[in-house]
């Protein structure tokens, strides 16, 4: 046999083993049929046969510019095959972001921890003062036993506060297990967010409820073509420009556009209707075109146009010339933008109608979403979005509640909370001293959101 062919052959398909390789996998969001947390990812069975897992395996995780992290590795069949389900505390550790390559290799020899040092960033803790130990570490740590690399962060939800850590150091080696005799220190500067590492505090997918139909579409919408346009040129179609999201206030527009940018890493520029609006002759062209170039230069992007109703009314309708002026200009801008620029326009309105139709067209906003009033389903999805930081007490039923707010958007429902959790305050106040800069942990430690304090807020 020829030797030099054989060698050729071998070199093509190293590359596609390479690709098809099962430990390489690509980064999916944490919304499976099991619970993930900073200390969890998911894989499909089909992958965690292949890699040889078994149930309590920890694994090691590679992402982004040498980034490592180890987990627990536990099989979820919802988690599509190929794809590795993580956290947002995983993903921001290994820098990754959805869609991006993860390589998951089986880890058995990570020691137990003689010692690890945390440090809470300064941030995340403004406001509090005490013992954070007891409040939020012993805790975390008493679960079970956590693997921790050097470099990690990771996020504990405690009584009405989360707070943010980085490991500095952990002894012996760069990843260790900490076990009930890991000398768990807290101390040190706290230090401040790295502007990488801020993003991951955008909303997330699992900050949106009551929306997974559209949350669905959106996504193959706007983040496959915003994160690989090249899918779309192949195969000769054009991604969608423009994107229509109709619905009453507060139903969650803004976020929804807000969670697609920060998971997918996009710039966000936010456009409000009826501020941009000018009566100043052509400024308000001038301002939509500084927008527009804002996105074209820190692609990708997305444009979100809130209440775009008052930007480009019906030209038969309006009498005004700003209006006709401006919708012009939106239309060229939008005509404007190429195939290949990366850059969404996302609009909001409650009155779709009113729209000038030729907005509406093809190459424009040619896509529409309904994102209406929740139901029952929707609203308790809603409300453990909104209580999940908050410590409720036993007699909370959030599915009762969820049933007795019908008509209730999310901006209702997370208002709702807000008012339960002040009017526990309220209470407390004979033991939260106002004149105090911080409140100590264990003044928040003795908090509990209970039944009467949710029942009075519905009333309110
Ligand atoms: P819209 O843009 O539709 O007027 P927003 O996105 O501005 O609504 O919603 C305001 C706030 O209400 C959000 O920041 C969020 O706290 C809450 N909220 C609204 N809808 C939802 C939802 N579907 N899931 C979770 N929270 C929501």
């Amino acid at each position: 046999m020829d030797a030099g062919g054989v060698s050729k052959k071998d070199l093509s398909t190293a590359i596609l083993e390479r690709k098809k390789a099962p430990n390489r996998l690509l980064a999916d969001d944490g919304e499976g049929s099991v619970p993930l947390d900073n200390s969890t990812v998911a894989l499909s069975p089909t992958s965690i046969e292949q890699l040889g897992i078994y149930k309590g395996d920890l694994v090691l995780l590679r992402g982004k510019r040498r980034r490592e992290t180890v987990c627990y590795a536990v099989a979820d069949p919802s988690c599509p095959e190929g794809r590795v389900r993580l956290g947002r505390g995983v993903r921001g550790n290994l820098g990754v972001k959805l869609g991006d390559v993860v390589s998951v290799n089986r880890r058995l020899d990570v020691p137990n921890g003689a010692r690890v040092q945390v440090t809470p960033f300064e941030d995340s803790m403004e406001g509090i003062s005490g013992d954070l130990f007891d409040a939020y570490l012993k805790p975390y740590f008493r679960d079970y036993l956590r693997p921790l690399c050097k470099g990690d962060t990771f996020l504990v939800r405690g009584n009405m506060r989360a707070v943010e850590f980085k490991v500095v150091e952990t002894e012996p080696g760069d990843c260790v297990i900490v076990a009930p005799d890991t000398a768990v220190f807290c101390d040190g500067a706290a230090p401040v967010k790295r502007e990488d590492e801020e993003r991951l505090d955008g909303p997330g997918y699992d900050d949106v409820g009551g929306v997974r139909k559209q949350l669905a579409q959106i996504r193959e919408l706007v983040e496959l073509p915003l994160r690989h346009p090249k899918l779309f040129q192949t195969l000769g179609v054009k991604p969608p420009k423009g994107i229509l999201l109709y619905g009453p206030p507060g139903t969650g527009k803004t976020l929804l556009a807000r969670a697609i940018a920060s998971e997918s890493g996009a710039h966000f520029v936010v456009v409000n209707g009826p501020e941009i609006m000018s009566k100043m002759a052509g400024e308000s062209e001038e301002n939509l075109r500084k927008v527009f170039a804002d996105a074209e230069a820190n692609t990708p992007a997305i444009v979100f146009m809130d209440e775009i109703d008052a930007i480009a009314p019906n030209r038969d309708k309006t009498h005004g010339e700003v209006e006709r002026r401006v919708v012009s200009q939106l239309l060229t801008l939008m005509d404007g933008l190429q195939p290949r620029a990366q850059v969404v326009v996302i609009g909001a309105t409650n009155r779709p109608n009113s729209l000038d139709p030729a907005l509406r067209r093809f190459g424009r906003f040619d896509r529409e979403l309904d994102i209406g009033v929740p139901d029952e389903v929707g609203r308790l999805e809603i409300l453990r979005i909104h209580s999940k930081d908050m410590p409720l007490d036993d007699d909370v039923d959030l599915e009762r509640i969820g049933k007795d707010t019908h008509g209730f958007v999310g901006a209702d429902l997370a208002a709702l909370c807000s008012e339960a959790a002040l009017q526990l305050i309220r209470e407390k106040m004979d033991v939260i001293d106002v004149e105090e800069e911080t409140i100590g942990v264990d003044v928040l430690n003795s908090l509990r959101i209970c039944n009467a304090h949710l029942k009075h807020a519905m009333e309110v």
